[in-house]
């Protein structure tokens, strides 16, 4: 009876199969297997809940290396590796405090965070008269005779019309960025920062900003958007409001880490690599689950999937957990430098680094010619999520790897809550939707296997 139900499966089954038919069942299989056996929300429980939040040069990150090491040792791939590098080290130091004045009298309380990389105030403080901006023309404008040796309060709200938030995060961004050594060229004291992000509540997000050696290095601390939005209101009643802040931040000598690598090698062309990663440094507040947990777990999930339903890859799988992508991006100058070095052959590359969301889209950086293969693929993820495949943007760890010609993707799950967590205190594990996770990291199976299999 057996052989002959497996008779009639063989001669028919031509019937019904073509590749595209036979693809789609073979990620159905991938797709079935994480969604009913997927560790990628475990894991990432433990590395939110043992680990904690993980800023480059902090012991938690060497431990989240151990950690990580160990999942990918626990699902077998070829080879666990680590890869050295130097990445800088800066701390917070002790908890900020900052309130506004007005007539001497202390106002109200600012809920506040030290900029990322930025330096401290000092043990005193620095207290100014605040002169809020909402775009840098109007602070050119203001020049050194608005400017000098005040606080200058960068109201930079993210524009609620973009649906794709992240192009509000991008534009809003700058003054995050760039705010405070713009504001030192005519003499600011400090400089606070409207939060990027899209509700108005009282948590204050961080993020990294950059000094130009050209001016003073003037302390730079974000507010939550709450707090800007009763500050702008409190200036806008014309008298001259004074704030005061105290930071305690500083950059110390950078720190050895290292990138933790997992990797299964191709059956048929193991000199072709396929880069699938996420980042394993976070801010120092919140556990890092969404920024980028999410993703470093989902790159395990890759790997562990297609162990466990004995799928041998024609082409080499790296699932890539990348060192101090916020506040330098050493572990990807490691990678790439590496790769060019020993000449490695890498045909594709994508990042998973905006959240552990419901899969939406998948941003191609490629040849028209590999977008419009890729693009054929779009029918065979669509039905887990994928609405939309378009050129745009890649990852920060993976970018560089276009120069040695791989083809870049990045992987944008739904983006409507991420700026509510993003680097924020609220960014922890309860904020994880177990499904979605589990969804998305299925859809980055699925390309990576179609990549393994055909190749760009
Ligand atoms: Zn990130």
């Amino acid at each position: 009876m057996k052989k002959v139900a497996l008779y009639i499966l063989i001669v028919s089954f031509p019937l019904i199969a073509n590749s595209q038919n036979n693809d789609s069942l073979k990620i159905r299989r991938i797709v079935n297997e994480i969604l009913t056996n997927g560790t990628a929300y475990e894991n990432l429980r433990q590395l939110c809940k043992t680990v904690g939040h993980r800023v480059s040069g902090s012991p938690a990150y060497q431990k989240a290396v151990k950690l990580t090491q160990a999942m990918m040792q626990s699902i077998k791939p070829d080879t666990v590796y680590l890869q050295p590098c130097m990445v800088p080290h800066w701390e917070r130091g002790e908890k900020e405090r900052g309130w506004v004045l007005t007539n001497n009298k202390r106002l109200f309380d600012l809920e506040l965070l030290a900029l990322g990389l930025s330096e401290g105030t000092g043990g005193r403080g620095v207290k100014a008269q605040v002169v809020e901006v909402t775009s840098f023309q109007q602070l050119h404008q203001l020049g050194p005779k608005g400017i000098k040796d005040k606080i200058v309060f960068f109201n930079f709200a993210m524009d609620p019309t973009y649906i794709r938030t992240f192009q509000a995060y991008g534009e809003s961004g700058v003054a995050r960025r760039n705010g405070a050594s713009q504001a030192a060229k005519y003499g600011a004291k400090g400089v606070m920062v409207r939060s990027l992000a899209s509700n108005v509540d009282p948590y204050p997000h961080t993020g990294a900003m950059r000094y130009s050696d050209s001016f003073p290095k003037i302390p730079a601390v974000a507010i939550s958007t709450l707090s800007a939005e009763r500050l702008s209101s409190e200036l806008k009643k014309g008298k001259p409001v004074h704030a005061y802040f105290r930071t305690t931040s500083r950059n110390l000598p950078d720190v050895l880490e290292y990138n933790v690598i997992g990797e299964i090698r191709g059956s048929e062309r193991p000199e072709e690599i396929i880069t699938v990663g996420g980042h394993l440094d976070s801010w120092d507040v919140g556990e890092g689950a969404h920024d980028d947990g999410a993703g470093c777990m989902q790159s395990i999930e890759v790997i562990r999937s297609l162990r466990a339903l004995g799928i041998k890859p024609k082409r080499t799988i790296r699932a890539v957990l990348f060192a101090n992508e916020e506040s330098g991006g050493k572990g990807a100058d490691k990678y790439f430098d590496e790769a060019k070095a020993k000449n490695e052959k890498h045909i594709f590359a994508i990042e998973s680094d905006a959240g552990g969301f419901t899969p939406r889209g998948i941003s191609l950086d490629m040849t028209p010619e590999k977008e419009a293969r890729f693009k054929r693929w779009h029918s065979l993820l669509a039905p887990y999520g994928i609405q939309d495949i378009y050129k745009g943007g890649s990852g920060a760890d993976i970018a560089d790897l276009k120069k040695i010609g791989a083809a870049l993707a990045g992987f944008n799950p739904d983006s409507q809550r991420y700026f509510d967590v993003h680097h924020a205190a609220t960014d922890v594990f309860e904020a994880v939707s177990r499904r979605e996770l589990l969804l998305s990291a299925a859809v980055l199976a699925a390309v990576v296997w179609l990549v393994s299999e055909y190749g760009l």
